[in-house]
């Protein structure tokens, strides 16, 4: 069984961000990256997309893989350890905490962030992954991926009935031909304001009552296959991009009846501005909290601010404090 001092489970933009400012501040982190899965594999999200266009401090861009093992390696320079593994358990009674991994293996924490992230709700179909993993045209980030070339000037699909589903539809006009939104029902979900604005963009049209059950392409999506929820009625829909905005999954399966959830299942976080959860000691950060933002930058930033709130609570000897952070030995030298 080791003790920590910091663990950190999760290795996104928000994970390794606390790593290398807790690392910095000689804190020896330890990260549990996760293990590999099919749908998901240490570094998160951003292993599956090719291309990264808004993360500040790239000008050409950066491809998401590199993006993220970069930011682990800046983090091991500076003393993380690291454990693929998965956490299965989290024991916020004890002190100090108890995490169990897959391996059964037992670790003693001070303190810990919680950066699990979240995952996109893909429809599930085989050539949705494949051409998704690809970088085929098929996305569940449009502001990710829809400025990409490949999708100017051609008709993009975008199912889901969601604000987000009318957000990424909003987004994608500014690139696309055309954008078709397919709804599985004949009345969307979005809140009015969104919905009317969709409704009356002269570039959007709705599929309703429409579910996609096959998407088309051998390297780059060509069209998407449509079913009447109604009629049962089949046709084919010519396409050049696929965007799924069907929602989010949190990954705080192991985290009920731990911390505080919010009832969709993402980490409360009692204190506005704060990554602090309701149990002095957990903190969390990236899109494991963050319902709204979910942006590579705005996790990396969130990480950082956990990083900082862990130093200082391990700092007070596990006191909490209610005033403003003072200036610390990880943040001090480049801000
Ligand atoms: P959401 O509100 O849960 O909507 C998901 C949509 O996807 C629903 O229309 C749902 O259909 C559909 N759907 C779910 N599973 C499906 C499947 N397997 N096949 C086909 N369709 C499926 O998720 P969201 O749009 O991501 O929004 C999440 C939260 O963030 C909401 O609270 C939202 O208000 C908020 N948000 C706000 C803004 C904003 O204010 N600007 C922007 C984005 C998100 P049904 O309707 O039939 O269930």
């Amino acid at each position: 069984m080791s003790k920590e001092t910091l663990v950190i489970i999760g290795s996104g933009p928000a994970g390794w961000t606390a790593a290398v400012y807790a690392a910095r501040a000689e804190l020896r982190p330890l990260v549990i990256e996760g293990s590999f899965h099919r749908t998901m594999i240490p570094g998160g999200q951003l292993m599956f997309t090719t291309e990264v266009e808004n993360y500040p401090g790239f000008k050409e861009g950066v491809d998401g893989q590199t993006l993220m093992l970069d930011m682990k390696a800046q983090a091991l320079r500076f003393g993380t350890r690291v454990l693929t593994e998965d956490v299965v358990e989290l024991d916020a009674k004890s002190r100090p905490f108890r995490l169990v991994t897959t391996s059964g293996a037992e670790v003693l924490a001070e303190a810990v962030i919680v950066a699990t992230g979240a995952n996109a709700k893909w429809i599930g179909l085989p050539n949705e992954q494949r051409l998704a993993q690809a970088g085929g045209g098929v996305s569940a980030c449009a502001v990710c991926d829809g400025a990409l070339p490949h999708f100017r000037g051609k008709t993009l699909a975008v199912v889901g009935g969601g604000d987000t589903a009318m957000e990424d539809a909003l987004y994608l006009t500014k690139f696309a031909k055309e954008v078709v939104i397919v709804h599985r029902r004949d009345e969307l979900r979005a809140s009015k304001v969104m919905a009317e604005r969709a409704q009356t963009h002269e570039k959007i049209r709705f599929a309703w009552n429409k579910v996609v059950t096959d998407v088309y392409g051998d390297d780059v999506i060509t069209g998407i296959r449509l079913k009447d929820t109604v009629t049962g009625e089949e046709s084919d829909l010519e396409v050049g991009g696929l965007f799924v905005a069907i929602g989010h999954e949190p990954n705080t399966g192991f985290l009920k009846g731990v911390v505080e959830l919010k009832r969709n299942g993402y980490i409360r976080t009692p204190i506005p501005w704060r990554t602090q959860t309701s149990v002095p000691g957990i903190f969390a950060a990236g899109d494991v909290m963050d319902d709204y933002y979910r942006q590579a930058v705005t996790a990396a930033g969130t990480g950082c601010m956990a990083a900082l709130e862990a130093e200082r609570w391990l700092a007070h000897g596990g006191a909490e404090s209610e005033h403003e952070p003072a200036a610390m030995a990880g943040g001090s030298a480049q801000g």
